[in-house]
């Protein structure tokens, strides 16, 4: 973030577009943006069932559980969607988070650019911390299934399917969106291409390593092929 002390003056920051109020707040308030928290009510709420637990016995504890009261199930270990499925997501989603508008580069782009820079840009298939590049934990696009499968979704209707970064998927969990107080953003309409448009040549010049890994990941995510 750019400290306060490096802005001197009302900065040129381009067309008003660019939300210039919203930058000026930024700049002025504070010097760096928090992350906002996680919207949920879950801390309260536990507050209260410990406080009830404690002060009322097990069954006031249980009462004040309820709303938030968690049934176990089974999440069907399901086979995983084909690539041609994922890049049809991807690419109709702008390549970029639908619930936090962050843009995102597929997978196996930041995996190649891994093979050329291994001890710079590391990568293990295990996404195992300390091994693997940050960029690859919090920019790798998945598909997150709007209404999940245990809750009656439909896990083949690419309407019931978005990009989402592995961070938001991680807090979605198997909850619904109206749980979380989330909405879908509008896709995202700025050109951002994931940089599949840069993919072909970025095999080329890495040596064509697993080739067929790579050339069934640029069909189907429609990268133009060497
Ligand atoms: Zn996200």
């Amino acid at each position: 973030m750019i400290p306060v002390s490096v802005v001197t003056s009302v900065p040129d920051i381009g067309p008003r577009s660019v939300g210039r109020s919203e930058i000026l707040r930024a700049v002025t308030i504070d010097t760096d943006i928090y992350v906002p928290p996680p919207d949920d009510e879950f801390p309260e709420r536990i507050a209260a069932v410990i406080e009830a637990l404690i002060r009322d016995g097990i069954a006031a504890g249980a009462e004040a559980l309820r709303p938030i009261a968690y049934a176990r199930r089974d999440i069907e270990r399901r086979r995983s969607l084909p690539r041609s499925v994922l890049g049809t997501v991807f690419r109709r989603d702008s390549f970029t988070c639908r619930y936090c508008g962050g843009r995102l580069i597929p997978t196996p782009i930041m995996v190649l650019l891994s093979s050329v820079y291994p001890d710079e840009f590391p990568f293990h298939p295990n996404r195992k911390g300390g091994l693997t590049h940050p960029a690859i934990l919090s920019r790798s696009p998945i598909v997150d299934h709007v209404i999940p499968g245990s809750r009656g979704g439909d896990w083949r209707s690419i309407e019931n399917m978005v990009t989402a970064c592995w961070p938001c998927n991680s807090r979605k969990g198997d909850l619904p969106l109206a749980r979380l107080g989330w909405r879908r953003r509008p896709i995202a309409d700025d050109g951002w291409d994931g940089l599949t448009g840069h993919y072909a040549m970025l095999f080329q010049v890495a040596g064509e390593p697993k080739a067929a890994y790579h050339r069934a990941w640029m069909t189907a995510l429609q990268a133009v092929l060497p």
